[in-house]
């Protein structure tokens, strides 16, 4: 058994993806387990975008037990919980997609239940109402949960929004530090075994051989080892998404940066804005079929919170997924192994999630068709069911005002989408199903937000009295608003805890 151990990874990349999996090795293949090098060319940029997270990034950081203040200080992080998204039911219309939940269960029912019976009696406020995360958000407000029995105040969900390039760099420090061997160098070949096809080695410019037992493509959208090497094939899914570029450019700071993204639908794409404590981070995704990239960077310009820091540069990209993501001793990770698109930031969910299968999956030298086979089902369907939450919001609008809403008003749905639709319109349910990372709260802000409404409700709520019903759906908004009121704003709470220094 212990000659088939995998004795060395070899992973390919330094961007975000390469430093999420070399420190995730480091910190989990403990013991000698094997070795472990990254190799990385400075002269092939990272993507250097990628600056929003959801809350599972939590999860990453305790696996490699980071001290959160010391990575918020590091990264220039600010909090996140949430995302605004302005403009995408139709103009002049905005609403929060939060992080935590909206109300509390009652009677074994979920609060939308008792939400959709005042609302369809006209006697709800908007959803938000009943979500922390989203009064807390509108106002400033930031703080990690306390131990405070029963209050929303003791289950606070949040995520970050950090420097790309420093979370690069704070990784890297972590996984050298832990035994991970860097190699900086350009590939200029890939050498695989005649027989079998699998990769054996990569070969740098200076001549340097540099083999693997397994290897890691993290290499970003070109796939040196799943694509070019390997021809593994590209699943295209831009006709579900069709934007396919996207014109990146930093600010300065106005003001405080607020606790949540701002996602604001333009002519044929959207524009995103990521608050970091330095700066902020600004992008206009677009789709070049339906607007050129001159038109696509004069709206990002002229529509920055503070004066430019760099010069806009576009960065072009196919929404899909490689046919598979683990092919013979290579397994991709990041954007090597696809790409669904910025809207809901899950791609650095996507790279930590893919890095947790591949330990579920850790293989020997023996590469198990059918554990690989597993594997790749289960990033199917993960990835699938991602894309279709990004569907919704761009599909589900009312936006007729050009032809790149048309185009996707009209949309042909994934019949899971269609079904999920189908089902909170007749009864006000939402079913989160195997592997499917967006839960309940996630589907019903974006379901709401973006117009969708219920005609039903669970039959449970009718055995309480109207009065009743009223009486407790309004005690939740009471409990949400003072609770936020009693949060500091976010500037305060980094100032005491976690406030970066400023760069030069
Ligand atoms: C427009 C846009 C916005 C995004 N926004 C978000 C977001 O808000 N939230 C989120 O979660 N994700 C976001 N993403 C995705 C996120 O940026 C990526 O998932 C993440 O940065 C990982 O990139 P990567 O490490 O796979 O690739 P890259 O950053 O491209 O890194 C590739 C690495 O491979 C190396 N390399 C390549 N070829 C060679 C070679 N021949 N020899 C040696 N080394 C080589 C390069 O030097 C580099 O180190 C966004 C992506 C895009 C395109």
């Amino acid at each position: 058994m212990s000659d088939n151990r995998i004795r060395k990874i070899t992973i390919v990349g330094g961007g975000t993806a390469g430093w999420m999996t070399a420190a995730a090795c480091a910190k989990l293949l403990k013991n000698n387990f094997c070795e472990i090098e990254l190799v990385e060319s400075d002269a092939i940029a990272t993507i250097g975008v990628g600056e929003a997270t959801i809350p599972q990034m939590q999860l990453f950081n305790k696996v490699l037990d980071l001290d959160e203040d010391d990575f918020v200080k590091k990264t220039q992080a600010t909090f996140k919980l949430g995302i605004e998204f302005v403009d995408w039911t139709r103009l002049g219309h905005s609403y929060i997609h939060p992080f935590g939940s909206f109300g509390i269960n009652m009677e074994g029912v979920e609060f939308q239940h008792f939400w959709i019976k005042q609302l369809l009696k006209g006697k709800a406020p908007d959803i938000e109402a009943y979500s922390l995360a989203a009064v807390a958000a509108k106002q400033g407000r930031f703080m990690r949960s306390v131990n405070m029995p029963n209050s929303p105040l003791a289950d606070i969900h949040y995520a970050f929004h950090f420097d790309a390039g420093l979370y690069a760099k704070y990784l890297r420090e972590f996984s050298e530090q832990r035994g991970v061997k860097r190699t900086e160098g350009r590939i200029v070949e890939v050498k695989q075994n005649t027989d079998s096809g699998f990769v054996e080695s990569v070969v740098l410019e200076n001549g340097t051989v540099i083999e693997g037992d397994l290897f890691i493509d993290c290499s970003g959208f070109r796939g040196l080892l799943i694509e070019q090497t390997l021809k593994t094939g590209y699943e295209d899914w831009s006709d579900l998404l069709p934007c396919d570029r996207a014109i990146a450019v930093p600010c300065e700071n106005a003001g405080d940066p607020i606790p949540y993204t701002k996602s604001i639908a333009r002519p044929a794409g959207w524009q995103w804005r990521i608050p970091l404590q330095h700066r902020i981070g600004n992008g206009h995704v677009f789709s070049s079929r339906f607007m050129s990239e001159d038109e696509a960077t004069n709206i990002l310009l002229s529509n920055l919170d503070g004066e430019p820091l760099a010069e806009p540069r576009t960065i072009k990209f196919t929404t899909g997924k490689r046919k598979k993501y683990w092919n013979k001793n290579v397994v991709a990770i990041g954007l090597a192994s696809g790409f669904i698109e910025p809207l809901e930031s899950t791609s650095i969910h996507l790279i930590q999630s893919t890095i947790a299968r591949l330990f579920s999956f850790f293989p020997t030298k023996d590469f198990s068709e059918t554990e690989i086979d597993t594997f790749n089902r289960l990033s199917d369907i993960e990835m699938e069911r991602v894309r279709d939450f990004i569907v919704l919001h761009y599909a589900a609008t009312e936006r007729n005002d050009t032809p790149f809403w048309d185009y996707c008003r009209n949309l042909e749905l994934p019949e899971f989408l269609k079904r999920k639709i189908a089902l909170y319109e007749s009864s006000g349910r939402i079913i989160r199903q195997d592997e499917e990372l967006f839960n309940e709260t996630s589907w019903l802000a974006v379901f709401h937000g973006q117009g969708i409404k219920p005609r039903g409700y669970h039959p449970i709520v009718d055995t309480l009295s109207p009065e009743e019903v009223e009486y407790r759906v309004n005690s939740v908004r009471n409990v949400i608003e003072n609770s936020a009121k009693e949060m500091p704003l976010q500037k305060d709470f980094i100032d005491k805890y976690c406030r970066a220094e400023k760069l030069m």
